[in-house]
């Protein structure tokens, strides 16, 4: 452990924020349990936070139980568009997509746009097309879409993470809202509003109604919170009170601090999460 630490490594996950019906309670709360866990293993086998939140978001967006990847719901002309950021705390840097169509995967998509790319976002057509030319399958929308035909409009996914290096990474990834118009983007891909990580200060994911949450830029909030010297569970309460106060919307976000403390806070009924430190076992709640 760190001199100032509690944890050497720790994991936290959502899987969105929202009202989960009482049938599908038990699948979310083992997604984000499943997702947790593979990503302590990881942790634990000496992956980055980087690597970890991408393998766990990629985990969450092909469980079909969440508007993320397969499973996400539709918009107004029954097309699935959707929203990714992953963010390296240890480089300074993001990668993110918006309105992306036809991959499995936004959140690789994402770290590709970070890595392959001197851009941090692409959009939309361009975005598709990168995806495409980097060799990703094209995936059809029918599948997207999973065997409800659209996945419910909360389930967004995100995860912090922090390895034993003590680097942070966070990354966030949605079909975004129901019925939304086409070329609608939300919070989540967008840095600051749905994901923040720094190494030395903590990271963050956010999820809930993305016209809010890019209104107090909630993830930015949580930082400007940890960065005043508040603990991830103050940093997390202080930035609700700001969603709630300022915009009254519904949301939530997880975090976590440089020494690895975890924090979250939502005004919506449920957000679905699950976490970990170091060999502990993952703890859930819905
Ligand atoms: N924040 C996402 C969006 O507005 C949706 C969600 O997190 O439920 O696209």
């Amino acid at each position: 452990m760190r001199g100032t630490g509690i944890a050497t490594t720790s994991l936290i996950v959502h899987g969105g924020a929202g009202i989960f019906r009482t049938d599908l309670q038990d699948l979310v709360r083992e997604g984000c349990i499943r997702a947790a866990e593979l990503g302590q293993g990881l942790l634990l086998g000496g992956a980055s936070a980087l690597d970890v939140v991408e393998r766990v978001v990629m985990a969450l967006e092909d469980n079909p139980t969440f508007n993320s990847g397969t499973g996400s719901c539709a918009n107004a002309q029954g097309e699935v568009e959707m929203d990714a950021i992953i963010v390296d705390g240890a480089r300074g840097d993001f990668g993110a997509v918006a309105a992306i169509r036809h991959v499995k995967n936004p959140v690789r998509v994402a770290r590709a746009v970070m890595e392959h790319t001197p851009h941090c976002m692409l959009m939309g057509r361009g975005a598709s097309s990168f995806a495409l030319e980097r060799g990703f399958e094209s995936t059809p929308t029918e599948e997207l879409l999973g065997e409800r035909g659209s996945g419910p409009d909360h389930g967004t996914v995100g995860a912090v993470a922090l390895d034993a290096q003590g680097h942070v990474a966070a990354a966030t990834s949605t079909g975004g809202t129901r019925d939304k118009l086409p070329g609608r983007v939300g919070d989540s891909p967008i840095i600051g509003c749905g994901a923040i990580a720094e190494d030395g200060l903590g990271g963050a994911s956010a999820t809930g109604d993305g016209e809010a949450l890019m209104r107090v830029m909630m993830a930015g909030a949580v930082a400007g919170y940890l960065r005043a010297g508040r603990n991830a569970q103050e940093a997390a309460d202080l930035a609700l009170q700001d969603l709630k106060t300022r915009t009254g919307g519904l949301g939530g976000v997880i975090c976590l601090d440089a020494s690895g403390r975890i924090g979250f806070a939502h005004s919506t009924t449920h957000l679905a999460l699950a976490y970990t430190h170091d060999r502990a076992e993952v703890v859930s709640r819905l």
